[in-house]
């Protein structure tokens, strides 16, 4: 590996380009903060750095002006993000508004929902959390037990979620909940935004093998919800939620492939650094290993450029998007255990910085990617779900 290693440029034409130069500039102009490793401190900072680049024009570019977008396409929002990297500069934080909620409420939101709620989430005003996932009610997400009565003019939701990644942070929550318990599993499910102030709703925040707590268990004890927060048609809410878990599957790439190239320049340079100062040569394993990820983040480019032609033309996903999230998985944890693997044994004894690297901040980054064959739906499933409805396997 040497030279350049960062192959960002998902596609070039003028326009583009002229705006890849705006973005630039700005960003030259302007003081990039840094990053603590503190799962708090670090939402406060990046949520600060969201809402500049909110108020600069440089997210939910793709989404009507109306609504607090810029009319521009996903390709402007991945030029944004790309120069991010470039300047070393953290990526929005609020995920679930920009990825998760904002485009379900693009799609399936009433004209109301969609202005009261979409110009306040680019900047992280309001910030969504998402709940879906029960303790009995996971990859099985039709199972789930969370119950909504219609009495008068509201819901009346019991019943407890679990896995709720920024709940604590959160003034509102996206939650799947029963409304008619006759039906099948599949049919008798409503999505509702439930204020997170309301009466009756308790959060325990969950600690993580990273030490952090990002996520938590939210308990509704008749909580009482308007029926106008109400998404999609009332017992439709599996086609809400499977809209929305499709495009957060695809979406989520788009950034989070910003995240791992950030990450893999860092390792690189880090690691020049250190062999070009001591001497100390990589053993040609992991020469090789440089080498095969670098070569995945190159085949995770191919995939942006099919996920936003298929954005462009909103084609339907059947399936595509669990083999987006599977690529980039298994991309984004390749690029930690290499750094994990750099650290080597050296790992366990404090106070040595193998390569050069922090064995804090990788170990962390290392831990936390093994979650992401776990959360937005597990990698098994999703394998199951590309061989049944890409490859058209039989159903097992
Ligand atoms: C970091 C993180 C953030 C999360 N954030 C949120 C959030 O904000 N909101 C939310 O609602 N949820 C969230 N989740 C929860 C996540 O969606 C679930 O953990 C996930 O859907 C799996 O469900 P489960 O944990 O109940 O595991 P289970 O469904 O119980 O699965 C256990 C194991 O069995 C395997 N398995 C299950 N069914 C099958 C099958 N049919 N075929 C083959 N293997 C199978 C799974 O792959 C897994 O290995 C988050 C999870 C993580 C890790």
């Amino acid at each position: 590996v040497d030279g350049q290693v960062s192959n960002l440029n998902v596609s070039a034409t003028p326009a583009l380009e002229s705006y890849r130069a705006q973005i630039r500039q700005w960003l030259a102009e302007t003081e990039i903060p840094e990053v603590p490793l503190d799962v708090d401190e670090r939402f406060e900072v990046r949520r600060a750095w969201q809402k500049r680049l909110d108020e600069a024009g440089w997210i939910s570019v793709d989404w009507p002006s109306e609504y607090g977008g810029h009319d521009l396409s996903a390709l402007h929002q991945v030029a944004v993000y790309e120069e991010l990297i470039r300047a070393g500069a953290p990526l929005p934080v609020t995920v679930s508004n920009l990825v998760v909620v904002g485009p379900t409420l693009l799609a399936w939101g009433t004209e109301q929902q969609k202005r009261e709620f979409l110009p306040k989430l680019p900047g992280g005003d309001v910030i969504f959390c998402q709940g879906f996932s029960e303790p009995n009610a996971g990859s099985d997400l039709a199972s789930l037990t969370t119950s909504a009565e219609r009495v008068g003019d509201d819901f009346v939701v019991r019943g407890q979620k679990v896995w709720t990644s920024y709940a604590h942070r959160a003034d509102f929550c996206a939650v799947l909940a029963r409304t008619n318990p006759a039906a099948p599993p599949h049919k008798g499910i409503s999505y509702l935004l439930i204020d997170m102030k309301s009466a009756g709703v308790t959060i325990r925040r969950l600690e993580q093998i990273t030490g952090n707590s990002e996520f938590s268990e939210v308990f509704f004890d008749d909580v009482r919800v308007p029926a106008t927060n109400l998404v999609g048609p009332v017992d439709e809410g599996w086609k809400v939620a499977m809209h929305s878990l499709g495009n957060e599957r695809s979406r989520i790439i788009l950034q989070r492939r910003a995240g791992a190239q950030i990450a893999f320049d860092e390792i690189v340079q880090t690691v020049r650094e250190h062999v070009a100062t001591t001497g100390i040569q990589l053993p040609p394993t992991l020469v090789r290993r440089f080498g095969e990820v670098h070569t995945m983040l190159a085949a995770l480019d191919g995939q942006v450029r099919t996920i936003v032609a298929r954005l462009a033309n909103d084609a339907p996903r059947s399936g595509l998007d669990s083999l987006d999230k599977l690529v980039l998985t298994e991309v984004e944890q390749e690029v930690f255990a290499l750094a994990y693997d750099l650290l080597g044994p050296y790992r366990l004894a404090g106070g040595s910085k193998p390569f050069g690297l922090e064995p804090e901040r990788w170990i962390h980054d290392y831990f936390y990617a093994r979650s992401w064959s776990i959360s937005g739906g597990t990698t098994q499933v999703q394998r199951n779900v590309v061989a049944e409805r890409v490859l058209g396997l039989p159903r097992t």
